[in-house]
């Protein structure tokens, strides 16, 4: 095939994040020449992963005038992906030498190793020369006077006041998706006497010392909280919607964990009732019940929306139709591997935004996401839905790697990740201390010799 003629057009791109997704969307926009300038309001890399001690004022986080915290982090949080199947592709997760002893070496390391990763990340590609610390974006919005396709930024710097008003040619929003929480519906909780809290703001067991708690939830949170709770707590509930309504089940190897269907309703004097009939007193509720997609700073005139936790309208989850390539997102699909698929979509951009990597028309994108939404729709699936993926990743993924001319998801990632799924569902408390998939890691760390 002959080579495309197109000329590569270098862009000034704003990336809005240094979590993961932002520091590998900055190396892949300047791999591809575009110049960079990277916001980000906390003052060091790695977004989520920057554990603190401090919660929001407000436990359930729905004030809208509240002081953000950042981090949905708690202290005992160990990765629920293994290490190699975690990482960038071509940065892999893995124990460097020269690093210090000190660091977490385990194969589902702490979130201080995760952020160490991070740091490493950044400094290898000399990601911070390009990141303005302690800077918040207040609005980005399109400035259709300066050209079709700019972008107006306002931003702030946490130590100056003053607004800073700035044009890009394109925006990439990296800002994360653990801050804005969800919470569950409870019949009666308005007048119900007790705590209510999300998790975004637990971070250790012993303020629940001697307390009945019920955790909402049937996530990855809700799984690790209740047992770490169940150390100190008196009693631990955890009520979930995709429970049967009967459900009442003991959890083996706990003298106070119990299972059950989703809460009917709460009472005036404490007590809470259970879909199974179930009723006990409780001090505190904890929903653990997820987070909302939130884009604060973010002026469309409605061609962008949230709506039931869907973005949209979004071509493969990156571009909005009306505004692509010049805005895009990395990020937004869940139950995925993020790393490597941040890593992907990022190449994917830089590459679409240099016009080596053609985009398909407005029209042919709208049909595209039209055709997917009536899929869903057909199929029962509520719009809430619409960005999880779970199995079909890795279709995604490859799709990704095909636009931009890169190696499809290696084999053993991909076992590795339905592995580790498999047996953290049977066995939850072991799974991060004892697998058998042995030869998958073998196959991990032989590719690995290509990044020295
Ligand atoms: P974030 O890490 O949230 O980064 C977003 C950044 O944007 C932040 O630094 C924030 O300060 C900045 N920002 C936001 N708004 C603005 C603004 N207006 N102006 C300037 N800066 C702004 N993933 C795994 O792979 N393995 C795991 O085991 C795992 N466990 C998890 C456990 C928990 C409790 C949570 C919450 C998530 C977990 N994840 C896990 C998913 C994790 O979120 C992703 O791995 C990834 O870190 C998300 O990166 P991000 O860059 O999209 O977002």
């Amino acid at each position: 095939m002959a080579p495309s003629l197109t000329p590569i057009r270098s862009h000034h791109v704003a990336v809005i994040g240094a979590g993961a997704a932002g520091l590998v969307a900055a190396r892949e926009l300047r791999r591809e020449g575009h110049s960079v300038v990277v916001f980000e309001r906390q003052k060091q890399v790695g977004g989520t992963w920057i554990y603190t001690d401090h919660t929001e004022p407000d436990p359930l986080s729905v004030d809208p005038t509240r002081s953000v915290v950042h981090s949905s982090v708690y202290g005992s949080l160990r990765t629920n992906l293994p290490r190699e199947c975690m990482g960038y592709r071509d940065f892999p997760f893995v124990v460097r030498s020269g690093v210090s002893k000190s660091r977490d070496q385990r194969r589902f390391p702490s979130h201080g190793e995760v952020l160490a990763y991070l740091q490493d990340f950044a400094k290898e590609f000399a990601i911070e020369e390009m990141v303005r610390f302690e800077t918040a974006v207040l609005k980005v919005a399109p400035a259709v006077e300066e050209g079709t396709g700019k972008w107006r930024i306002e931003s702030t710097e946490k130590e100056k006041k003053e607004l800073r008003d700035e044009i890009y040619d394109a925006v990439v929003v990296c800002n994360g998706h653990y801050i804005e929480p969800r919470l569950a519906e409870i019949p009666g909780i308005s007048s119900w006497p007790g705590k209510e809290m999300h998790s975004h703001n637990y971070r250790i067991p012993e303020p629940f010392k001697d307390q009945v708690v019920v955790l909402i939830g049937n996530s990855a949170s809700a799984d690790d909280i209740s047992r770490d709770i169940a150390r100190v707590a008196k009693e631990v509930h955890v009520a979930c919607r995709s429970n049967a309504a009967d459900t009442f089940i003991k959890r083996s190897g706990y003298s106070n964990l119990w299972m059950h269907s989703m809460i009917e309703c709460v009472h005036q004097d404490g007590s809470l009732l259970f879909q199974n009939g179930k009723t006990i007193s409780v001090d505190v509720i904890m929903h653990c019940t997820g987070y909302k997609y939130h884009f604060p700073f973010l002026e469309t005139n409605g061609n962008v929306t949230v709506d039931d936790n869907r973005v949209g309208p979004l071509y493969k989850d990156v571009f909005p139709p009306e505004f692509a390539p010049w805005l895009s997102f990395v990020g937004i699909p869940w139950k995925v591997v993020p790393f490597p698929m941040f890593e992907l979509q990022s190449k994917w951009i830089a590459g679409v935004l240099s016009g080596r990597i053609p985009l398909p028309s407005k029209e042919d994108m709208m049909i595209e996401i039209k055709t997917l939404y009536s899929t869903l729709e057909a199929a029962g699936i509520a719009k809430r839905y619409t960005h999880q993926m779970g199995i079909t990743q890795f279709e995604y993924n490859n799709w990704l790697a095909s636009q931009c001319g890169c190696p499809e998801t290696e084999e053993w990632r991909k076992e590795m990740y339905f592995k580790t799924g498999a047996r953290k569902r049977a066995h939850p408390e072991t799974y991060r201390d004892e697998w058998e998939d042995h030869n998958l890691v073998s196959q991990a760390y032989q590719d690995f010799s290509l990044y020295p």
